[in-house]
């Protein structure tokens, strides 16, 4: 017996040692109790009840059982019954099934009997729990054990209310991680959907402070400047941000602005989106709390298609009123410009038809049935011209020629009218770019020198009229002076429109339709070119035009075309309108060739194959049997180098081109005009 007792005695504190050790791994602490306590007493089965309160309800739950194995063949049914039972007992007890205990032993029967400690565990009045050691065989130790256990109890109550409360807070954090984790996948969906609210809002979203700084700007804002960072628009400069006009505005709403608080300022503004785009918004502007400071909330709505479509509507309306004005002014000018020569044609015709007149007078009327009957042509070709130039079906046929000769050409054109008008007439060419060829279309050229040389002489009473042209290294300038009335800086604004002359009244003292000046800015802005006025009241008028320069200098080529005609060469006329053939055969009779004149194209085939002498054909576009274009073909097939001149009654709009597409080298507008006839044929004979 005595040395029994210390053995259960320096157990016990060893084992409270133990399981305290163990409160931080509550888990493991019932089986470790129960293993250690059977093993001291060397009992049959240990169980360890818990015991939990939950309000006004006790609920008793097996914490542990040893050996395991037993733990399946326990009915839990009783055990509680016994747990409920044992409430009224606070100390530990020993059992004997052979003892009527108050019903205990009865209960205890059920786990198999034998000698059985019953201790209850309580710590202060809180009972956490009951352990049961059943069967015990070693009974020498049976009084210290329960003084022991008496001792161990109030420690295991603890701890098992600690393994309780652990469990609960365990449970607790469970759920509330779970409860968090939840609330913060809300909190994330919540945030995603609010970030692709901002993002892909088809609006721009900006928050400025009250000192302008950008604290933050959606994607779409910055999609609006072509950038993807609030950074990059950070470093764009305010003028890289607004367009000159908006700046200025910008910066005038700035020093009228006083928002109130729940006041909204609606503009708009225009940006230079960095791909050089500029890009219409239409802003609403209102103070809101961000981070809780008063800043500015700014809303950008693109309204670029809007503005554009609007820009090309009012584009619209502009042209059908110019269209319209146009119209009116055509109605006007025609009855006059037509009426005016017509009338002269007519009358003076009458004249040298019925009356007696001496051969001096006749040549005086004839002369003015000519003017009048060159200034119907010119007021029908300016009509045809317009109507081209302004539907854009005026061909430009693009060639090399010699600047030098097309001046000299022109000059030698004019030189006669200005003699008889009695001004002189100056030719300035620029001697550095002597044999220039530039590549443009000379025709048209020739066409704008119509016009500012009819200014010119028409506007001009005394002095002298200059033409002539200077190079530069990317342009050529070709300029028309006269020492005329000039023109007051106010009308040159409108010099250049359609149908506009400077004198207006009905008695004014020149002819003209107004069409002139229009018509060659029409000319030179389709070649790539621009025109201006140089005037000044009773100062003269210069009118200069510069095309693009493309050139190449040829010095070995003598370009000069005019020259004497050579004499007794074979042209071939092939015209079926018999007057315009006898006026062509008597022009070039007189200029001392030979010709020969048929009516179709056929017959012009025909006379070409039998005659080799025929060195140039003059080759009406229009005719019956066979047409110009098609004998030119056919003629092209035995005679490749003959020359061919076109000559055209301007019936269809790309004539020109399929003239030269056929295989004709020149192309002729009738009228035909005497010295452009020589100087095409002298270009291709000399
Ligand atoms: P118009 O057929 O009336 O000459 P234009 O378009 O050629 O039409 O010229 C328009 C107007 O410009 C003329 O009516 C005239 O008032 C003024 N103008 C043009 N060229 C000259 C010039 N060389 N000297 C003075 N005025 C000119």
């Amino acid at each position: 017996m005595k040395n029994q007792e210390p053995t259960i005695n320096f157990l016990i504190p060893d084992l409270i040692k133990n399981i305290l050790d163990r409160t931080e791994n509550p888990s493991g602490l019932g089986s470790y109790i129960t293993s250690r306590i059977r093993e001291l007493l060397g009992a049959r089965l240990v169980i360890l009840i818990q015991h939990t309160e939950d309000g006004p309800e006790s609920h008793h739950h097996l914490l542990s059982v040893n050996p395991t194995s037993q733990k399946e063949k326990i009915d839990f049914h009783r055990i509680d019954k016994l747990a409920v039972l044992s409430h009224q007992y606070h100390q530990p007890m020993m059992v004997d099934q052979n003892e009527n205990q108050g019903g205990l032993s009865e209960l205890l029967a059920f786990l198999g009997g034998g000698t059985s400690l019953f201790v209850p565990l309580e710590y202060g009045n809180t009972r956490t729990g009951l352990l049961l050691i059943i069967d015990i065989a070693e009974l020498t130790q049976l009084g210290s054990a329960l003084v022991s256990l008496n001792t161990l109890s109030g420690v295991l109550a603890l701890v098992i209310r600690n393994n309780q409360l652990h469990k609960t807070l365990e449970t607790k954090v469970l759920e509330r991680t779970a409860e968090l984790k939840e609330s913060l996948e809300l909190l994330r969906n919540s945030e995603e959907n609010f970030h692709r609210f901002l993002n892909e809002s088809p609006l721009g979203i900006r928050i400025v402070t009250k000192e302008g700084e950008t604290i933050y700007a959606n994607a779409t804002f910055l999609k609006m400047y072509g950038i993807s960072s609030l950074e990059d628009f950070k470093n764009l400069s305010i003028f890289q941000r607004y367009t000159p006009e908006s700046y200025q505005q910008h910066l005038e709403r700035k020093t009228r602005r006083k928002i109130k608080p729940d006041s909204i300022e609606g503009y708009t503004v225009s940006i230079n989106r960095t791909n050089g785009e500029i890009v219409h918004l239409d802003v609403l502007r209102k103070e809101i709390l961000w981070n809780g400071i008063y800043q500015y909330q700014v809303i950008y709505q693109d309204i670029t298609d809007r503005v554009q479509m609007l820009e090309k509507l009012t584009e619209a309306k502009m042209k059908a009123e110019e269209s319209n004005r146009l119209k009116t002014a055509f109605m006007n000018n025609i009855s006059h410009e037509i009426r005016t020569p017509l009338n002269g044609i007519l009358g003076f015709g009458e004249i040298i038809v019925n009356e007696e007149l001496d051969q001096k007078e006749k040549e005086h009327y004839l002369a003015v049935v000519n003017e009048s009957s060159e200034r119907l042509i010119n007021t029908i070709s300016d009509y045809m011209d317009i109507s081209l130039l302004v539907s854009g079906n005026q061909e430009v046929y693009l060639g090399y020629f010699s600047v030098d000769t097309l001046l000299e050409e022109i000059y030698e054109l004019y030189k006669p009218k200005c003699d008889s008008a009695k001004i002189d007439f100056l030719l300035t060419l620029d001697t550095l770019a002597q044999g220039l060829m530039i590549k443009s279309d000379s025709e048209l050229i020739r066409k704008v020198f119509r016009h500012l040389i009819g200014n010119a002489l028409k506007f001009t009473t005394t002095g002298e009229i200059e033409i002539g042209m200077r190079a530069y290294p990317l342009e050529i300038e070709f300029f028309v002076r006269d020492t005329g009335p000039g023109i007051h800086p106010e009308y040159q604004k409108f010099a250049f429109d359609f149908f506009t002359q400077e004198d207006v009244s009905a008695s004014r003292e020149h002819e003209g339709s107004g069409l002139g000046l229009a018509i060659s800015k029409n000319i030179v802005e389709l070649l790539g070119g621009h025109i201006e006025i140089e005037s000044n009241k009773d100062k003269g008028s210069t009118v200069r035009f510069l095309l693009p320069l493309e050139s190449t200098r040829n010095e070995a080529v003598d370009n000069k075309t005019t020259g004497n005609l050579p004499g007794k060469k074979l042209i071939l006329i092939v015209e079926d309108e018999t007057y315009n053939g006898k006026y062509i055969e008597l022009l070039l009779k007189n200029a001392g060739f030979d010709t020969i004149t048929v009516d179709n194209g056929l017959k012009a085939v025909e006379t070409c194959v039998q005659n080799e002498k025929v060195e140039l054909v003059l080759m009406d576009l229009k005719m019956p049997v066979l047409n110009g274009f098609e004998a030119t073909k056919q003629i092209r097939v035995f005679r490749h180098n003959l020359p061919i001149i076109a000559l055209s009654a301007y019936s269809q709009i790309n004539e020109k081109e399929q003239a030269f597409k056929a295989g004709c080298n020149g192309y002729l507008l009738k009228p035909i005009k005497k010295e452009l006839l020589l100087l095409k044929i002298s270009q291709f004979l000399n």
